[in-house]
C-alpha cells in the first residue's frame, strides 16, 4: 500500500530540536494521522531502521546523527465537551501546547494557565508530566490514547495507568518506546479558583498590585517571568532545566546543610527533600562557564546553552563534567531531564 506522506532521506535536525545542535537522520517523515504513525512504524521494523517519535524538539540531546527514522507527530485537531462549568478538552497531540494553554485561557477555561509558556507539543506534555509554577499536567489529566506498537490498537490509559510522577511517568519507564500519544484529555473549569502558591508568581502578582488574579493574570504573570529567566530557544539553544532537580534523604540534607547553610530544600515526604540542582551546579561554580559554544546559562545554572555550533557530543561532555563536579562535592547525583538520543 502506498504511504500518505513522503519518506524524507538524510534530513538535517537542526530546526526539530531546540538546542539547536546539528544531528541528522537518515529518515524522517511527518505523521498526521494514525494511519501515518502505523505505516511509518512498518515501515522502519521492515527496514530494520531504530525510530523515534519527535514533537517540539524541546526535551531531546541528538548526542550524533541518528541512524534511523524521526516520526514527527503532526497529529492534529481539538473536541471540546461542556457541562456546565466543566470543559473536556480532547487535543491531538501534534498541536504546540502553548497554543493550547493560550486557547484555554481566551475562553476562560482555567486549570493550565501556571503551565504557560512551556515549548513542545500536547503529545509530549505527559512524558514528564510537565510542569511550572505549582501546577503539573497531571492535575488537570483525564485520560490519553497512544497507539500501542505491538498490537496496533490505539488504547486509552487512565491517570493511575500513566503513574505520574514528578517529571515521570509510565512512559519514560516501562512503556518507553512502545506507545505513541495520540491524544491527550484535560479536565478544566470556567469556575476553578487561581493556583498562585508559587512564590515567585504570587510575589510577582503583588508587586504588580493584583489581588484577585484571573486565569488570565496568571497566565500573563507566568510568561513574564518566564521570559525575564530563560532564554530564548530561538535567540540561544537551550532545552529548559537540563537536570532533575534530585530529592535526597533528610539525613544527607541535614549534613550538607551544615557545611552550607544557605542550601535551599523542600520536603517531599518525612524522609526526603527535593534540593533545587541549579543551585548546587551554581555552588560548583559552573554558572556561566563556557567551553566553545556550549555553556551554562548566565542568568540560570540548570540550563545548559548552545551558543551556536555546539555538537551534542560537547553538551554532552559539559553536562557529564557538571554531573562529576555535584557527585565530588554534593555526593548527590544529577539525573538529566532532558531526553539524551545516543
Ligand atoms: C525554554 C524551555 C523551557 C521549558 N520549561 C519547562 C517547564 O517549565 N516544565 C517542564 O516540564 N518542561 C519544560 N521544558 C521541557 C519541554 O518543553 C517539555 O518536556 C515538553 O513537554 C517537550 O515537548 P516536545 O514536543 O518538544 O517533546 P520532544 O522533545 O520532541 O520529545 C521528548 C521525548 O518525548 C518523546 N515523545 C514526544 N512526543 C511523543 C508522543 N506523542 N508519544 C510518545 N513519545 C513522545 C520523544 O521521543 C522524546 O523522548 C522546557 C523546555 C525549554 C526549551
Amino acid at each position: 500500500m502506498p504511504y500518505n506522506f513522503s519518506i524524507q532521506k538524510n534530513v538535517d535536525l537542526t530546526r526539530f530540536n531546540t538546542m539547536g545542535v546539528q544531528a541528522r537522520a537518515s529518515f524522517f517523515v511527518e505523521a498526521g494521522s494514525v494511519q501515518d504513525l502505523t505505516q511509518a512504524v512498518e515501515f522502519a521494523r521492515k527496514s530494520n531502521l531504530r525510530w523515534m517519535v519527535l514533537g517540539g524538539g524541546s526535551n531531546v540531546l541528538f548526542r550524533s546523527d541518528f541512524d534511523g527514522l524521526i516520526i514527527q507527530n503532526a497529529l492534529m485537531g481539538k473536541e471540546i465537551s461542556e457541562q456546565g462549568d466543566n470543559i473536556q478538552i480532547k487535543v491531538s497531540g501534534g498541536e504546540n501546547w502553548h497554543a493550547l494553554v493560550l486557547h484555554c485561557v481566551e475562553n476562560g477555561w482555567g486549570g493550565i494557565e501556571n503551565l504557560s509558556l512551556i515549548p513542545g507539543s500536547v503529545g509530549a506534555a505527559p512524558i514528564q508530566n510537565i510542569g511550572a509554577y505549582g501546577v503539573e499536567l497531571q492535575d488537570v489529566f483525564a485520560e490519553l490514547e497512544a497507539l500501542t506498537i505491538e498490537t496496533g490498537e490505539v488504547q486509552v490509559f487512565s491517570k493511575e495507568q500513566c503513574r505520574f510522577g514528578y517529571r515521570d511517568s509510565i512512559f519514560k519507564k516501562g512503556l518507553k518506546g512502545k506507545v505513541i500519544i495520540t491524544s491527550v484529555t484535560l479536565a478544566l473549569s470556567k469556575s476553578s479558583q487561581v493556583n498562585t502558591s508559587y512564590k515567585a508568581l504570587s510575589d510577582h502578582l503583588t508587586r504588580a498590585n493584583i489581588a484577585q488574579p484571573s486565569i488570565k493574570d496568571v497566565s500573563d504573570a507566568v510568561i513574564e517571568i518566564r521570559q525575564s529567566k530563560l532564554p530564548d530557544p530561538k535567540e540561544i539553544g537551550n532545552t529548559g532545566s537540563f537536570f532533575k532537580n534530585p530529592v535526597i534523604s533528610v539525613y544527607h540534607f541535614d549534613q550538607l546543610k551544615s557545611e552550607y547553610s544557605e542550601l535551599p530544600g523542600y520536603p517531599v515526604s518525612e524522609r526526603q527533600v527535593k534540593v533545587p540542582a541549579g543551585w548546587l551546579i551554581e555552588k560548583a561554580g559552573w554558572k556561566g562557564k563556557r567551553e566553545g559554544d556550549a555553556g551554562v546559562h548566565e542568568k540560570q545554572a540548570l540550563v545548559l546553552v548552545n551558543y551556536g555550533k555546539a555538537t551534542g557530543e560537547e553538551i554532552w561532555n559539559l553536562a557529564t563534567q557538571i554531573q562529576r563536579s555535584v557527585k565530588k562535592q554534593f555526593d548527590i547525583d544529577l539525573t538529566p531531564e532532558v531526553n539524551i538520543i545516543g
